[in-house]
């Protein structure tokens, strides 16, 4: 056996691939292996759980990330590992797909779920289909077995302090056909919905976009923060669309969703099912969104709403 490798951007990204490698390393009795930047890096993917640190020689300012794909390649060719997973952000995914090519194997891309799946030590791999109306169930009999994997899909590993593991420097240079001619910082709102606790999402049940303060008005006594469906930001551009949550949006898990006019199709479901605990306001009691929510008011968001408001004001003030 030669090991289930992770690669990821940062620690953060790293330690929740850890986290999933840690369990199937154990089952497989085999090794943990991760990629660092620098020493100081690869010593704490160490001590979270890593037992091999491959560093990874630097890029010119001019290399995308995606100029490792050689260095992995000829990595994977000479070490050969079982398992190699990578997180699925927009530059990861560049990467694992470009690499499953060149190693002539199989890539489950967006892995919600990982197990030993049977004999020959092969992975049982989720992935949702259809727009996240079925789950999918992928094997892969080739080798490595690869996957992306989203963020917050798996929970990070813990930190051990004292634990020794190997540093192994990779010497193949960094190369790609893409240079990077500039580089300019993305706009980027001051919310960041994965991390809330939170959230109170509108829907288009929200009729003009000056009603979305009301929505506000809510997240500011809860201490939370604003999100919405898709057409309250693609279509309506009421709102930016790094807010909108959803299949194709944000995937969140806070403490707490809300809800306000928003129908709860599958594909904005998605993205929020996996929230502790999920309120919604509609004025249709068939709505689905009933179907996904723990508890749920049938009735006009602009009169259930502001006396929402007011309880918790006094409630939070008693
Ligand atoms: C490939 C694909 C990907 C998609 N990805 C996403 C995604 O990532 N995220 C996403 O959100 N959508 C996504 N969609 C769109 C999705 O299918 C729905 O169309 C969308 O989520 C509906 O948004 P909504 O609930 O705001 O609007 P509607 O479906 O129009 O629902 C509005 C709701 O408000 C209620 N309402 C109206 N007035 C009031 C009131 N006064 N008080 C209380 N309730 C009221 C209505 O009863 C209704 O249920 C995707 C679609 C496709 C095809």
């Amino acid at each position: 056996m030669a090991g289930i490798w992770v690669f990821a951007e940062d620690l953060e990204q790293t330690r929740e691939l850890l986290g999933a490698g840690t369990e199937l390393a154990g089952k497989l009795g085999t090794k943990l292996a991760a990629f660092a930047g620098d020493g100081e890096l690869a010593r704490q993917y160490i001590v979270f759980g890593a037992d091999e640190v491959f560093l990874l020689p630097p890029l010119a300012q001019d290399q995308p990330l995606e100029a490792y794909v050689p260095v992995l390649f000829e990595a994977a060719r000479q070490e050969d590992p079982d398992v190699f997973l990578f997180a699925a952000t927009p530059r990861c995914k560049e990467i694992a797909a470009r690499l499953s090519v060149k190693l002539n194997t199989g890539l489950c891309s967006g892995c919600t779920g990982i197990e030993l799946g049977g004999g020959e030590q092969l992975l049982g791999m989720e992935r949702m289909a259809y727009g996240g109306a079925a789950i999918q169930r992928v094997q892969c009999t080739m080798r490595p077995q690869m996957a992306t994997v989203p963020p917050r899909t798996f929970e990070p590993s813990v930190a051990q302090e004292g634990r020794q593991g190997k540093i192994t420097e990779l010497k193949t240079s960094p190369h790609s056909e893409v240079k990077v001619i500039g580089r300019s910082p993305r706009q980027r709102g001051s919310v960041n919905l994965a991390e809330a606790k939170i959230i109170v999402c509108v829907g288009r049940g929200v009729g003009k976009p000056e009603d979305i303060q009301l929505a506000r008005d809510l997240a500011e006594v809860l201490g939370g923060e604003v999100g919405c469906s898709r057409p309250v930001a693609e279509e309506l551009n009421w709102l930016p669309e790094e807010l909108y949550l959803g299949i194709s949006g944000k995937k969140v898990k806070p403490e707490l969703y809300i809800g306000l006019g928003v129908s709860g199709q599958i594909q904005h479901v998605t993205g929020i099912r996996d929230s502790k605990v999920i309120f919604a306001v509609n004025q249709d009691e068939n709505a689905p969104i009933f179907e996904a929510a723990d508890y749920g008011i049938v009735g006009d968001l602009y009169q259930v709403v502001p006396k929402l408001i007011e309880e918790l004001k006094s409630a939070l003030k008693g």
